[in-house]
């Protein structure tokens, strides 16, 4: 006896795709069988013939609830999450903000229990962002958020001071720091990698020249400007030994900074957003082009095709959506290089665009693109194989996937707190048609019908990877 059982379906997981019915029993997978092999004695059973059935995505990258500067102010997880779920994500990644002297576990139990008090409705984890002049205190308290199930710090070599994003910045001997202790005690080190000093160069000779408008935003920070922070950072991975994730990859020059290490097989992975897979730099000398801005900025139609290439063969590692979803008065705020706000509205499209973009336009396969959305982030920070993958004892994460499907996105079909979207207008290919969190049914047939399904913190065991030869 199943609670649900999906018929008929493909069941697609990054090793490989086969036609299978699933049967999920308590909130867990429970059997995947050939067609007809399992018993139909179940509570519900669905057709999912003609459909993908795919594990929840995971969205390693999400911003729910945070306020930066009066501009940077996130929605709500409430909003977010359900956005997700409509999206086909069921695990959202978040983030703790400690700052300064600030207790680092303190940061984390108080994101927790807004996290909690908000209910989003599909699961979560979180990261701890770890900001400024961090001291020793805080460095020494990463072992305890390590063994509370968050594993993950993240850091910033950008935004000091009165930046668009607030002040953020720690300087390479706080990082080195933080990496220390993430290496001793089994952590992962994930860090904004742009370089301030390079950063404020370039913004001081564009106001020089009279071209601080915001839209030149790129110029500001070029290519340079990555690749140096992400060698740097490298660099300190490798001496500390802590594995290191650059979060959004956006240039040609930084995936061969990574691809260099990789090659010596230091465990450093990276993550690309799925608006570089769409929009270029050339999108900012759009009317309002600095809606389609996050940091790092986007970069030319070269680099793009080099991020594709490197989610094709594997030097990149993860899609995640950065979402930070503020309205587009806020967005269209900053008039001049150094006040643009970032922040993607993205949590609802990730998946769907990465399908439509990737796999429909041949650049992905089919099980590449299930990695990428949520086998690989699930593995990174530690949730493998409770989240990403459909197999037996995995949470019953489930997305009933229609590949033939195609609309047109629109705002009103979106379902985060905004009031615009750089993916209006937008033929996708392929629709999320079911998404069921734990076995419970959050969308049917595109409707919401989760009313009373709350979400629950999934605390993160050791990142791994693929790739056992990454780690040392
Ligand atoms: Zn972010």
């Amino acid at each position: 006896m199943f609670d649900l059982l999906l018929t008929g379906g493909t069941v697609v997981n990054h090793w490989g795709s086969v036609r299978a019915d699933v049967g999920v029993l308590g909130g867990k997978i429970a059997a995947v069988a050939a067609p007809g092999a399992l018993t139909t004695d179940a509570a519900v059973v669905t057709d999912a013939t003609g459909m993908y059935v795919l594990p929840g995505g995971v969205d390693a990258h999400v911003h729910f609830d945070l306020s930066l500067t009066d501009a940077m102010s996130a929605q709500s997880s409430a909003r977010g999450s359900r956005a997700a779920a409509f999206g086909g994500t069921t695990t959202f990644l978040d983030f703790s903000l400690q700052h300064d002297d600030e207790s680092l576990i303190g940061s984390i139990e108080d994101k927790l229990a807004a996290l909690k008090t908000q209910a989003p409705v599909v699961d979560y984890g979180l990261h701890a962002m770890v900001t400024g002049d961090v001291p020793f205190a805080v460095m020494d308290e990463v072992a305890d958020a390590i063994s509370g199930g968050v594993s993950s710090i993240k850091m910033f070599t950008t935004f000091s001071g009165a930046s668009a994003s607030g002040d953020l910045f720690s300087d390479d001997g706080r990082i080195w720091g933080v990496m220390q202790s993430a290496a001793r005690h089994g952590g992962i080190v994930m860090v904004h990698c742009e370089d301030d000093c390079l950063i404020r160069y370039h913004v001081q000779r564009l106001y020089a020249q009279g071209e601080q408008n915001g839209r030149n935003i790129h110029r500001a920070r070029p290519e340079i400007v990555e690749e140096a922070a992400i060698r740097r950072m490298i660099l300190l991975s490798e001496r500390s030994g802590s594995p290191l994730y650059v979060v959004h990859v956006s240039s040609e020059l930084g995936i061969a900074a990574i691809a260099d290490a990789r090659a010596r097989h230091a465990p450093v992975f990276g993550e690309v957003l799925h608006n570089y897979l769409v929009f270029t730099s050339e999108d900012y000398a759009r009317e309002d082009g600095t809606l389609y801005h996050n940091y790092p900025p986007l970069k030319k139609p070269a680099d793009q095709a080099a991020l594709w290439r490197s989610l094709r063969d594997g030097s990149l590692d993860t899609v995640a959506s950065d979402d930070f979803t503020i309205p587009r008065a806020a967005k269209l705020s900053g008039q001049v290089v150094d006040n643009v706000p970032g922040g993607h509205n993205g949590i609802e499209t990730r998946l769907n665009v990465l399908f439509s973009e990737g796999v429909c336009e041949g650049k992905l396969s089919l099980e590449r693109f299930v990695e990428l959305a949520s086998a690989a982030p699930a593995r990174l920070f530690g949730i493998y194989p409770r989240k990403g993958a459909v197999t037996v004892g995995s949470d019953a994460d489930l997305i009933v996937f229609d590949p033939a499907a195609e609309w047109i996105v629109s705002l009103d079909q979106l379902h985060s707190d905004c009031d615009y979207s750089i993916w209006e207008g937008r033929t996708l290919h392929g629709r999320v048609r079911s998404t069921y969190l734990r076995g419970r049914p959050l969308i049917l047939d595109s409707k919401w019908v989760g009313d009373g399904v709350t979400g629950e913190f999934v605390p993160a065991g050791h990142p791994s990877s693929s790739d056992s030869s990454n780690w040392r």
